[in-house]
């Protein structure tokens, strides 16, 4: 079989830190091309516009959009009406309806639509689902805070409308619970911290529950300095599961059941590939839905402006 030839469209730092090394690693697939306005990598074929090279380069198989979630849609139509298979970088677009019609075109076209949640792909992930599946759980906690000035510096588009501001890495943590927790769950409260020059929250107070009452609180938080915490903490009935770093390591009442270093974008690749070799879609808007509920129900306050000096 030869090698998925796929485009980068949108080359900034998740592109160049995971997308590009991943796609390195992965069988089956080679960088064929970059679409992107101010970026590009020596010896590879470059054009300002996915729509550019989408004229000029017919013989790429796939793209994988790593711009801001706002261009997400009219860039992922574009590469379906073309026939290319789409990955889409987190969240899957500004909108939850927006996805609708591009699962709809890959469905009639035999394209495939693959909607990542690199998260998903962190080791501990899994092996927590496998756990919880057999225990009764009794609460869960959710703490997800982070310095903005670190992971975020110069991304304008993050503080805008359809950005997400906190919920950006927010929706990690969403998407890693809606894959471990055995039973759907749904958004009861919220409380949105907008900076008072910000159309996006720089903060949000979740709490959640489920078909049997359980307590799901989430905190996130970009004003972390210091100590940064991407933990989640399940009390079950056979004692407390924690898994920290964004899903890298699992400790089960004191005792460590993973601690092992991040593969996700390999795992993401290794997917996409088998995706298009079956001719299926991969599209879980669950994490999406709650990002939108919380919009929709948080009451909003707001907060200190925010600047990035
Ligand atoms: P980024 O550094 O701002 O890169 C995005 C790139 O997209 C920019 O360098 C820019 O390249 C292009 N772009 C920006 N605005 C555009 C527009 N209006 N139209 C077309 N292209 C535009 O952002 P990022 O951190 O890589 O994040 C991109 C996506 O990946 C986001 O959805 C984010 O949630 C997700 N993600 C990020 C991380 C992370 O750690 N940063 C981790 C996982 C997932 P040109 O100016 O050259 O066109």
């Amino acid at each position: 079989m030869t090698a998925i030839r796929i485009a980068i469209v949108g080359l900034g730092k998740i592109a160049r830190d995971q997308h590009i090394p991943a796609i390195a690693q992965t069988a089956g697939i080679e960088l064929a091309a970059i679409a992107s306005r101010n970026a590009s990598i020596d010896g590879i074929e470059h054009f300002a516009t996915l729509n550019e090279l989408l004229e000029n380069v017919p013989d790429i198989d796939a793209v994988a959009l790593c711009t801001p979630p706002q261009v997400r849609h009219a860039q992922a139509a574009a590469a379906l009406k073309a026939g290319k298979h789409v990955l889409l970088e987190k969240p899957p677009g500004a909108t939850v309806s927006e996805l609708a019609p591009l699962i709809a075109v890959a469905r009639q076209s035999g394209l495939t639509l693959f909607a990542t949640w690199h998260s998903r792909f962190a080791p501990a992930v899994e092996p927590a689902r496998t756990f919880l599946a057999g225990r009764q759980i009794r609460s869960v906690v959710v703490e997800w805070k982070e310095d903005v000035r670190v992971w975020h510096p110069g991304q304008a588009w993050i503080w805008e409308p359809g950005g997400l501001g906190v919920f950006d890495p927010g929706i990690n943590a969403l998407s890693v619970l809606t894959r471990i927790l055995p039973r759907p769950f749904f958004l009861i409260e919220a409380e949105l911290s907008f900076p008072a020059n910000r159309a996006a929250p720089i903060a949000a107070n979740l709490a959640f529950s489920d078909a049997t009452d359980l307590p799901i609180l989430a905190e996130f938080d970009w004003r972390q300095t210091g100590r940064q915490t991407w933990d989640i903490r399940v009390e079950t009935d056979d004692g407390r599961l924690t898994l920290s770093y964004g899903g890298s390591r699992l400790v089960h009442d004191g005792r460590t059941l993973v601690d092992e270093k991040q593969a996700e974008y390999r795992g993401i690749y290794q997917r996409f590939v088998e995706l298009i070799a079956s001719r299926v879609s991969d599209v879980d808007l669950s994490p999406l839905v709650h990002v939108a509920d919380a919009f929709m129900l948080g009451r909003r306050r707001n907060v200190e402006p925010f600047t990035e000096d």
